[in-house]
């Protein structure tokens, strides 16, 4: 008997394009993502999926599955924590209807923001944020973009530190969705809701434990266990949380383009082997 090892395909389930505050637009990224050995892709622009039908079409002529995503922004105990919704129905009106209310708070959030950073002597924000997006939604990204295109700061990172974040002058707090709605909308549309990147969120491991367990009473279903902003330390750990929890483990870059990202397209490590992968949910 012949057998055959067929290598693992290669996922990539979290990736942003110009529809959100990615650089890349949807059809340039899942080629980057083919030509960079990504098998399956999932494009989960923040609070739209507006690039989704641009990227099946692009995959459509290349060797690369693409998967209909979102990252919806949540308020939760007084924080921002993002879900993914993984293999959604894009045209869901459940979905459409809630990404709709979250990009409502976006654009009052934008002009709010603007009038903030004006009274610090950052003038015209909104406009040139605006003149920014590309596509459906403007985030702080945009902000940073054109902060730094201004001559005001030296990089994205250094606008977040000294701008935006909670504490500093361009900071208008979130009022997003809670946990309950944007695991409801990703459900109702049809997908799986993964918890997007949870070592980032500086929670203690029993805050953790407490988020993971009223996501799992909402019907949410993994965590992102290898992501592009964690660290090999923040894997495994996440890694012991989804074991013990019994939430299934994900995959994804974060990529937002080029320019400078945490991990390229096709460069993520593989899964701790202590966990269940989301894909083995998944029939072909
Ligand atoms: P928003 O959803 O509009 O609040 O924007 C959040 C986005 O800002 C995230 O998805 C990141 O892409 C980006 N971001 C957050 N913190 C930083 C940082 N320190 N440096 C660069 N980009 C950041
Ligand atoms: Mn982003
Ligand atoms: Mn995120
Ligand atoms: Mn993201």
């Amino acid at each position: 008997m012949l057998l055959v090892l067929m290598p693992e395909p290669h996922y990539d389930l979290h990736t942003h394009s110009t529809a959100s505050d990615g650089t890349l637009t949807p059809s340039e990224l899942v080629r980057r993502a083919c030509a960079q050995g990504v098998d399956v892709l999932a494009l989960t622009d923040h609070d739209s999926v507006e690039g989704i039908a641009e990227a099946q079409r692009a995959a459509r002529l290349l060797d690369l599955k693409l998967m209909a995503g979102a990252e919806v922004s949540v308020t939760w105990r007084g924080r921002t924590v993002h879900i993914v919704g993984l293999n959604v129905d894009p045209v869901s009106a459940v979905l459409q209807d809630g990404l709709t209310r979250q990009r409502e708070f976006r654009e009052w959030r934008a002009r709010e923001m603007a009038r903030r950073l004006a009274r610090h002597g950052i003038m015209g924000a909104y406009e040139g944020a605006l003149a920014l997006v590309d596509g459906g939604i403007v985030s702080r990204t945009h902000f940073a973009r054109y902060i730094v295109a201004q001559g005001r700061a030296k990089s994205l990172r250094d606008v977040f530190k000294r701008f935006l974040v909670s504490g500093k002058p361009g900071h208008v707090p979130g009022e997003w969705a809670s946990l309950e709605e944007a695991v409801a909308w990703i459900r109702g549309a049809g997908g799986q809701a993964v918890v997007a990147h949870p070592a980032r969120y500086k929670l203690s491991a029993s805050k953790l434990r407490t988020l993971f367990g009223e996501f799992q009473e909402c019907g949410g279903v993994g965590i992102e266990v290898v992501s592009g902003c964690h660290s090999p330390d923040d894997a495994r750990s996440m890694a012991v949380h989804a074991r013990s929890c019994g939430l299934l483990a994900s995959a994804g870059s974060d990529y937002h383009g080029p320019e400078n990202p945490c991990v390229e397209l096709g460069g993520l490590p593989s899964l701790p082997g202590d966990c269940v992968p989301i894909w083995a949910s998944w029939q072909d």
